[in-house]
Parts: C-alpha cells; structure tokens; sequence
C-alpha cells in the first residue's frame, strides 16, 4: 500500500494528474470497510489536509457544502437545518454518531451505493457536484451523476470538491423518512426525500429523490410529471402507483423484497402528499 498526503488542492490535483490510479481517501468509512482495503496494494489520496475542501458555506443562490464535511457538520448546521432540513434529516440519519463524525457528503456521493442516505435529498434538491482536476473543473447536476450501479461521471484524475444546492423557496414541503429494520444504524429498505413547492393544479416545484429501490439513487421524473400533470387536484393512489412503477426497479435481496419496497416507496409518496390530501393539513418540513 502506499499513501500521499498532500498538503494542499494544487498538490492533490498536480499528483492525480500524475497518477490519475490514485484512490481519493476522505472518512475512510466506506473503504475500511470495502473490497478495496489498503491490504490489497492500493495507492491511496488522503483528502484531510485540504482543509479548503471542509465546511458548510451561503452563495448566491443556496448553499455550498465542502467535499470533506462531515455528516455531524452538516447534521447540525444553521444553513443546513432552516435551508435544507431534508438534507440534515438524512444526515442525521447516516450510521451511528461515530461513523457521522467521519463520514462525508462526498464519500457518501462517490461510493455510488444505491442505498447511500444522502442522495435522495440531493435529488430533491437539485444539487449540483463540482468535479476538479488539475485542467480545470466542471459543473455535473447530481441527477446525472450515476451512470449504473457504483459508476459514476466522475473520469481519472478528477476529484469532488463541492456540493451545491439551490435553496427552495420560503414556504416549500421538504420530506425525508428512511425505512429500515429499525430506526437508526441500519441499511435502508427504502428512503425518500421530496421538495414539494406551490399546490395541486398549480405546482411550481415537485422532486421525488429514492434510495434502495433501484441500481442508482433515482430522481421519480414519471411520478412528477404526473402530479404536475394534472389539472384536477391530486392524481388517485392507482394514477400514482402507476407513475412511480415506470421509475423504480426494486429488487429482492437480503434487506427486503422488491414487493415490500414497492409497497413503501407509495406509501412514502403518500405521506410526503399528505397536506393536500387530509383536509386543513400543514405544509410542515421533515
Ligand atoms: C458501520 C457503518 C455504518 C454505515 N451506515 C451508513 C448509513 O446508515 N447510511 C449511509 O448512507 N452510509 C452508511 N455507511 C457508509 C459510509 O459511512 C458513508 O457512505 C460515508 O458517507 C462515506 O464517506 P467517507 O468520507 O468515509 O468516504 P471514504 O470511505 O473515504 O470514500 C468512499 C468512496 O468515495 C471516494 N471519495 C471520497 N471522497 C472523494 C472526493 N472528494 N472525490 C472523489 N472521490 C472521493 C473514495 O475514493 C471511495 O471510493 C456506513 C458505514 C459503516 C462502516
């Protein structure tokens, strides 16, 4: 195994750009733990003295969260909560509280597990990835990011350095519940979060952001398209099941079957609709 350590952005990007086989190493959560363990001859990026890469940050136009910043950050951090609280909601619910105080947003990202509890929230979001490499940087919307299971758009030599996410407008719905086996550190059967802004017959803004219920974490465009479709209130549960079977693939395997997962995932839409279905309901935030 060998390991460089950079001591600064032009350093890393100067050295992948050399040997673009290098293996970014931020929490170490996910490759402690993986197939690719320093055992098997690895050479290995450590991320942690870019300390340019950590930290939460307002734009323009949202918020800017740095590569390396942790789940405990951004689970607790003022942007994140009154902006993006599905997005600290997930974070929050990211393993236990050692494994939240080392794992990244960009870790969680790159992994490319489809059961990874962050991109859902960055779906609904509509986030955006910065990828760098030493001849510049690009721009990637999230939802275009994983091209199959555990592949990503992000080519040799590149790293992840930023996340950025629009702030949703003063009175949107922000939802994310995670269904396990039990209520913390576990795997997700399936998890949705969901931006829902303006009303039946009168969206301005819908996004449904799924974990656990196909290869790659999925944006539900048919589900979308069929609530802001329709010009007579809500789409009925059947339009709904409809629309959400052409986005997701569930599968059987050893967490769940793809039948309960089907049940779920409808039965979460439900709950992130429920203000516009239970009369007097509040437009509440998860
Ligand atoms: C006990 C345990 C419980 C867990 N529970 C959960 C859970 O409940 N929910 C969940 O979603 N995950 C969970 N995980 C998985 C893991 O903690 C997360 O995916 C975490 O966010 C990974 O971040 P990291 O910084 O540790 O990534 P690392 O392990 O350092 O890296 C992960 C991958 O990303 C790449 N990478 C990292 N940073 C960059 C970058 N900036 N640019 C390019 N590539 C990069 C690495 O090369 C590697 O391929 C758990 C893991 C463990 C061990």
């Amino acid at each position: 195994m060998s390991w460089h350590a950079p001591r600064n952005l032009d350093e890393a990007l100067a050295l992948l750009a050399e040997r673009p086989g290098l293996v970014p190493f931020a929490g170490g959560t996910d490759l402690m733990v993986g197939r690719q363990t320093p055992a098997c001859g690895r050479q290995y990026l450590s991320l942690a003295r870019l300390t340019v890469l950590r930290g939460v940050r307002e734009t323009a136009s949202g918020v800017a969260i740095g590569a390396l910043t942790t789940m405990t950050e951004i689970g607790c951090h003022p942007y994140v909560c009154r902006d993006l609280p599905a997005l600290a909601a997930s974070a929050r619910a990211t393993g236990a509280i050692a494994i939240q105080n080392r794992a990244t947003l960009a870790g969680n990202i790159m992994n490319g597990s489809p059961a990874a509890d962050n991109p859902p929230a960055l779906l609904a979001y509509g986030a955006e990835v910065v990828l760098m490499s030493a001849a510049g940087s690009r721009r990637v919307p999230y939802e275009d990011f994983h091209g199959g299971y555990k592949q990503t758009v992000c080519r040799p030599g590149e790293i992840l350095t930023e996340i950025l996410v629009p702030v949703p407008p003063p009175g949107a719905r922000h939802y994310f519940r995670k269904v396990g086996a039990r209520r913390a550190q576990a795997i997700s059967k399936v998890s949705l979060a969901a931006l829902l802004v303006g009303r039946p017959g009168s969206w301005e803004c819908v996004r449904f952001g799924f974990a656990s219920v196909a290869p790659i974490p999925i944006l539900a465009r048919t589900l979308a398209v069929a609530i802001t479709g329709s010009d007579r209130g809500l789409p009925d549960d059947a339009e709904l099941a409809i629309a959400l079977s052409r986005d997701i693939m569930p599968r059987d395997d050893i967490r769940s079957t793809a039948d309960y997962r089907r049940r779920v995932a409808m039965n979460l839409v439900r709950e992130a609709l429920a203000p516009w279905t239970r009369q007097g309901g509040s437009n509440a935030s998860a």
